[in-house]
């Protein structure tokens, strides 16, 4: 075994012999070595320790110290043969030799020609070998060698700068080496190279040559000692930058600790993260979560930034991804629970449970929505919660009155400052479950402007196609809706079509007399006492009370009014028991009720007004129900204009030019001049004009009032009507019969006259309404004037009539009735 220690060893000199020059004429011992080339001059310790090696060692030291250097082609060879060896190798002398403890011995040895070996004799156990001296066969001028001196000299300066590993002092020797061939064997002693090149160098006789092949050697050596450098310079950055950013995070947890105020930041991240896993994320909102807090993990936490990311994984934990309420299955307590809540409303009741029988057989919610539209306070909301109540759902309301913006249901961006979830991710956060009745309210109030459309992202949220994966711009993950149930209300149909379409419209018209009545004794007074604290035996209301309030403190629909003013009576009530001590009971009657309420609001009937020339009463349908509309007509003196006042809509004022043809068309017919127009402008006005009024079922009426105000002759106070007019006095058919009937009603009508083709909708009006008014179905305004107007206009017969009436018209007088 041979390892290269140090290539400079100081020997004592005394006894080596010189080696012969020329050709071996003896066979000289052969010591192969692994891993090193020894050059010329060079003085280098080596191990031995192989049987045969010592032998050879032992024979030179016994004839002259001579030994041949030759280095095996592979070191891992154990005994190598004759191929094994190189051929060319180094004549060495022996200097020093010290036997080891351990068996092996360590020489000293110093290299001196090149030999060429020209046989190998194996005799006595070891290699010897008849050699003959490499020639150097070099015929470069001394000028030429001098150039190749420096060149090498300064290529290996170079590659010493680079490797660190080269003791710079060697510069300094090879400054003092005159002899070219041991300048260039030196050099290349120095030199990490292969094996195999250093046995080539080894091989080359020629010094020019050999210095030549060194520089080229060297020359590489410097490129890959410069990439290496580059490199590890790279590495060494990114390593720097990364240290650098965990020590000054440590430093900064260190202060923040300093502060006391990370004390349990630590835990509360891994609080987040554990509620994260226990959340239930989809997978794609799980892997966010994660990131994102990662990244929180990095942040300061006092930071604006952390706050931004902080609010959104709290965002993402509080929206339900898998909490549920146990669906009830039973129908039977379903209805119960509807019943019970609600009076009457016996279709909705059952189109409800249909509803709900059908759900439960096919599990997935791909049928469409159901919406309730109805005038206010007919119990829609309430109706909602009712569901609720019986499917087990919790209940949450999102109310769209006022939305015009998409990102209000879809939420904004994370990059706006303050950005938040939309307002249906807010309510499902709100609400908590993944599966609960989700109210949308006031559809049909919803609003767009140039911020996007809200209506197409509420269509996202509604349809069972693309609900399952709902994108809020703030969470960027999907969320699941599929297993809410939808339920919108309105007050009007005017929703957007794409919306209507998914829609299972379910109306509530409005209640009648009776039916608020009801529902006043069974459901709101009670909950009104309750919410007040009366006991039964504290107070007694009689069921003229209730009818009283009904016609006289309010008009409307539903029965919100009717419950506020049932809370103002308990009130008013629980003060009067408070204050006085000896009362323990509070009677309100007819004729008491003034001194809870206050003064009437409204007049119940009109049927003891006069009847009045040019007045009709007309029947509207608004979102708040059915409603009476006064439409007045007056003629004055002018040129032919037709006024037209009290904010009437587009078709509204169509309809009235429209009855005016009519009249001027059937003017003989009805003993009227035919040139009135021209001498009288015509003002048609219906009050409270502060309400936008339009549709065009006021048409007969327009038509009745002008006659009545041309003719002179007054209308029935206790008739309405309702029906839109074509220019030849046909009368068309209208919407929301019931709602108008029971307007009539409430407004104290006896007769009401409706267009014949909406005789087939008198089914669906309750018949206690129907037994109390007197249904005049007709076709021709014809008809409608008999009715309505106290007698018929007489025809004119020669022209007389006319202007006999048409003469009184610029005296007021009206006839009495
Ligand atoms: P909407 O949502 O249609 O405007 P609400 O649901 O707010 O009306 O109803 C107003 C009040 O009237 C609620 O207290 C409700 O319980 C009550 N109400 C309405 N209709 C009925 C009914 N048919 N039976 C019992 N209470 C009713």
């Amino acid at each position: 075994m041979a390892k290269p220690e140090s290539a400079e060893v100081k020997v004592p000199v005394e006894d080596i012999l010189e080696p012969e020059k020329g050709d071996s004429m003896q066979p000289t011992p052969v010591l192969s070595l692994r891993d090193v080339v020894v050059y010329p001059h060079m003085v280098i310790p080596l191990f031995v320790g192989r049987d045969r090696s010592i032998l050879a060692l032992d024979q030179s030291m016994n004839v002259d110290k001579r030994i041949v250097l030759v280095t095996q082609r592979s070191a891992e060879t154990e005994e190598p043969a004759e191929q094994d060896l190189f051929d060319v190798g180094t004549l060495a002398t022996v200097l020093q030799l010290l036997k080891l403890p351990d068996g092996t011995t360590k020489v000293l040895v110093e290299g001196g020609e090149r030999v060429k070996i020209n046989t190998f004799v194996e005799e006595n156990g070891f290699f010897e070998a008849f050699w003959e001296l490499l020639p150097n066969e070099d015929n470069s001028s001394d000028k030429e060698l001098e150039m190749s001196m420096r060149s090498l000299v300064s290529v290996f300066e170079q590659y010493v700068k680079l490797n660190r590993k080269i003791p710079p002092e060697l510069l300094t020797t090879l400054a003092g080496i005159e002899d070219p061939s041991r300048l260039a064997d030196t050099v290349a002693a120095h030199l990490s190279i292969r094996l195999e090149e250093k046995q080539v160098l080894l091989e080359i006789g020629s010094v020019t040559e050999r210095m030549e092949k060194l520089m080229g050697l060297v020359e590489g050596e410097i490129e890959v000692l410069q990439l290496e450098k580059r490199i590890r310079g790279r590495v060494k950055t990114q390593m720097e930058k990364s240290q650098r950013e965990y020590y000054l995070n440590e430093q900064m947890k260190a202060i923040q600790k300093e502060l006391g105020d990370m004390d349990d930041a630590p835990n509360d991240m891994d609080d987040l993260a554990r509620r994260i896993k226990d959340a239930g994320m989809s997978k794609e909102a799980r892997k966010k979560a994660d990131s994102e807090i990662n990244k929180l993990k990095m942040m300061s936490p006092m930071s604006a930034e952390a706050t931004v990311v902080r609010n959104y994984i709290d965002w993402m934990l509080n929206v339900p991804w898998k909490k549920r309420s146990r669906i009830r299955k039973d129908l039977g307590e379903a209805e119960a629970i509807l019943q019970a809540d609600h009076y009457g409303l016996e279709k909705v009741k059952e189109r409800i449970l249909e509803y709900l029988a059908v759900q439960q057989r096919v599990k997935t919610m791909k049928g469409p929505i159901l919406c309730l539209v109805g005038p206010p306070g007919v119990g829609k909301t309430s109706l909602g919660r009712s569901i609720a109540r019986a499917t087990g759902r919790k209940f949450v309301r999102m109310s769209l009155g006022g939305v015009r913006d998409e990102a209000e249901i879809r939420g904004h961006r994370r990059t706006y400052i303050g950005s938040m979830p939309g307002r249906v991710l807010q309510n499902m956060a709100k609400v908590g479950t993944r599966n609960p009745l989700f109210m949308l309210d006031e559809l049909d109030k919803m609003s767009m402007d140039f911020r996007g459309d809200p209506s197409s992202a509420l269509l996202e949220v509604l349809d069972p196609e693309q609900n399952h994966a709902f994108n809020d711009h703030y969470l960027e993950v999907d969320f699941d809706l599929s297993d809410v149930m939808f339920v919108a209300t309105a007050n009007s149909l005017n929703i957007p079509p794409p919306l209507l379409d998914r829609m299972e419209v379910i109306r509530i018209p409005g209640y009648t007399e009776d039916e608020k009545v009801h529902i006043a004794r069974n459901y709101l007074l009670p909950k009104q006492m309750e919410q007040h604290g009366l006991l039964a035996k504290e107070i007694q209301i009689s069921d003229q009370v209730l009818v009283d309030i009904v016609r006289y403190y309010t008009r409307e629909s539903g029965v919100r009014n009717m419950e506020r003013e049932l809370a103002k009576i308990c009130r008013k009530s629980v003060k009067r028991l408070a204050l006085g001590s000896k009362v323990s009971k509070v009677a309100v009657t007819a004729r008491n009720l003034s001194s809870f309420l206050g003064v009437r609001q409204f007049r119940y009937g009109i049927a003891d007004e006069n009847n009045e020339v040019g007045q009709v009463t007309g029947l509207a349908w608004t979102q708040v129900g059915g409603e009476l509309l006064q439409i007045e007509a007056m003629l004055v003196p002018g040129k032919g204009r037709l006024i037209q006042t009290g904010q009437l809509g587009e078709v509204m004022q169509e309809s009235i030019q429209a009855a005016m043809t009519v009249v001027r068309s059937k003017a003989e017919e009805y003993g009227i001049d035919p040139d009135f127009y021209q001498k009288f402008d015509a003002h048609v006005h219906v009050p409270e004009g502060a309400t936008p009024k339009d549709g065009p079922s006021a048409g007969v009426g327009m038509c009745t009032s002008l006659v009545s105000a041309i003719t002179k002759i007054p209308v029935r106070a206790t008739v309405a009507m309702t029906g839109e007019i074509t220019l030849r006095g046909t009368v068309l058919p209208i919407g929301g019969l019931k709602e108008k009937l029971l307007a009539a009603h409430r407004g104290g009508i006896k007769q009401v006259i409706i267009p014949a083709e909406n005789e087939k909708d008198l089914v669906d009006i309750p018949k206690n309404i129907l037994r109390k008014l007197e249904i005049f179905p007709v076709k021709l305004i014809d008809e409608v004037l008999k009715i309505a107007l106290v007698e018929m206009p007489k025809p004119v017969t020669g022209g007389v009539a006319a202007k006999t009436a048409l003469a009184g018209a610029d005296d007021k007088e009206v006839r009495p009735h």
